[in-house]
This record gives C-alpha cells, structure tokens and sequence, in this order.
C-alpha cells in the first residue's frame, strides 16, 4: 500500500466515522433490548412490577386460541335430552274424564230424571207403545199451545223442568235431562230408554194440558195400573210419586186437584223399568192457568211442589 492509498482509507474513515459509530450503537441498543425481552418473559420473582410484566402477553395469546374451540357445539346437543326425559309427565292428563261419576257425598242421592215434555219438531213415525207390542203411536209431538198466551207447551216444560232441576241439585239429588233444547228428535219410548239405563230412582215427565172446553182446569198426574202388561210391578211405586206431586202441587199453587190418572195407553211409560209419572201441571186453554203459567212466579212455584212431591216420595218409600 502506497502512501496515496493510505491517505485515502485514513479520509474514508475521517468521513464516515459518524455512521459506523452510529451503527455501532444502533447494533449495541438492539442486544440491550433483546435482553431485555428475556429479562420479562422469565418468570422472576422479583415482583416489583407485575402488572406491567404480565399483562401485555395475556391479550395476543388468548383470543386467538379460545374463539375457534368446540364451546357452541357442544350446548346444543346436550339441551334437548332434558327436554325429552321430562316428556312423560303431562300424559296423564287424561285421567279426569271420571269426573261426571257422583261425587263422594252424591253416591247415596236419589237419581232424578226429568223429562221436559215434547219438543219443538214433532216425529210422526212410528214406534211400538211398549215392548214388543203391535200397537203404533207417534214417536213424539211438538204438544199444545197457550191459546190466550200462544206460548208452546215445549217451551214452558223446558223451563219448569230446568227450575226444577236446579231446585233438585240444590236438595242434594243427582239429576238427569232428557233435553236441554228444544231442537231434539228423542222419541217417547227412548226418554224412558234414558231413565231406564240411567236406573233412575224417579222418572218425572213435565207437561201441560189441552181440553176442548176452555173452563176444564186443575193439576192431574198420570201413571200406568198395576195390570200393566210391561211394567205393573211398579204401579206401586209410580202411583205413589204421583199422588205425592200432584198434592204437591195443589198444595203450593192453590189449582184444582183432579186425580191420578191411570192409563196403559203412553209409550213413556210403558217403556219404563223405573217409577214414573206424567205430571200435568195445569190446562193451556184455560185463560186463567194459561196465563198463570206464563209467569215466573207460578213457573217458581210449580217447580217447587214438584220439588216437594219427590221429597215426599222418597220419604214413604223408606
Ligand atoms: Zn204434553
């Protein structure tokens, strides 16, 4: 190396000495931060500045990680399972269709069916007047008319019999209706059908009276005689409940006692196995019961009466 040489390097020195050392530096401040580094991630127990030490790694670590994993997967399928094992306990709801049996205190009550006398279609086919008989009589008619109030005869029995029911209920009977509307087709010899499965302990038919002359008035009661081909062997019994409603009756409403009526000639009775009455509660031409009976008060009293002529009767029959 000549002098010319060495004097140049020497000026290349002079000039760059500033960025070697600068570089030198920059070299030296990056091994001091690299240290530095290790110096945090070591778990050192030196404890003089935790918070500043552990918390930057927790952020950029953990998010990362957790999102992805199988968390929501795994609900789903483990919820329905539950659902299903507690499935079973609303079957057996069904249970409660035992309810229209008598209750408790009702097992010994009298069984009352009422029979709310016509309805307001008439059926003009045919039945048997009893079982196994030749005869034929109308299945059923839609009754007589109030001929000063034009009421029919269907709707007062409807409403007499429905007070009466009521009446029962409140005494502690059990009660069946034959009907509880006017627009049914039963036949006479099914109502006593229906008392007759029911075992009815009384069989109570609720009409009202017609008569050519419109002076005939007062309360009558109907039941078969005792050479009943089908059923004389509850003449007795039939007899008797008559007699007590028709007292009854006259007793309360003040009417006419005309008498127990006794006749084999009415498919609601000869159908019947259980006691039985017709009760005829007043004429419809008769302007005086025909208007009495078109009042709420006197409907209130006939249901009544009635009412006491069945008490009365099931106490002789004890
Ligand atoms: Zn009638």
């Amino acid at each position: 190396m000549n002098r010319k040489n060495r004097l140049s390097i020497c000026a290349f020195f002079r000039k760059m000495w500033p960025v070697l050392f600068a570089v030198i530096i920059c070299v030296a401040a990056g091994c001091v931060q690299e240290a530095a580094k290790k110096d945090i991630t070591t778990p050192t127990s030196s404890g003089n500045k935790p918070t500043e030490a552990t918390a930057p790694p927790t952020p950029e670590i953990m998010e990362p990680d957790n999102t992805p994993t199988t968390v929501p997967t795994a609900e789903p399928t483990v919820t329905p399972t539950p659902a299903s094992t507690q499935a079973p306990t609303p079957a057996p709801t069904s249970a409660p269709t035992v309810t229209p049996a008598p209750t408790e205190g009702q097992k010994d009550a009298k069984l009352v069916v009422i029979d709310a006398g016509h309805q307001r279609k008439g059926n003009n086919e045919k039945e048997p007047d009893g079982p196994g008989s030749s005869t034929m009589k109308a299945k059923v008619s839609s009754g007589t008319t109030g001929h000063f109030t034009g009421i029919p005869e269907y709707e007062l029995n409807l409403i007499v019999s429905q007070k009466l029911e009521a009446i029962l209920l409140e005494r502690g009977y059990r009660v069946i209706m034959i009907r509880e509307t006017h627009d049914v087709d039963i036949s006479n010899s099914e109502r006593a059908e229906v008392a007759n499965k029911a075992g009815a302990d009384a069989f109570v038919r609720i009409h009202a009276n017609a008569h050519d002359n419109s002076d005939v008035n007062g309360c009558e009661t109907l039941c078969q005689t005792k050479n009943n081909p089908y059923n004389g062997d509850l003449y007795a019994k039939s007899r008797k409940l008559s007699e007590t409603i028709l007292n009854a009756i006259c007793d309360k409403c003040g009417c006419k006692k005309r008498s127990v009526v006794e006749t084999d000639t009415m498919s609601g009775i000869n159908w019947c196995k259980v006691p039985v009455t017709i009760v005829e509660m007043g004429f419809m031409t008769n302007e005086k019961e025909d208007r009495l009976m078109a009042t709420d008060e006197y409907r209130n009293k006939l249901a009544e009466a009635i009412a006491d002529g069945i008490d009365a009767y099931f106490a002789s029959q004890q």
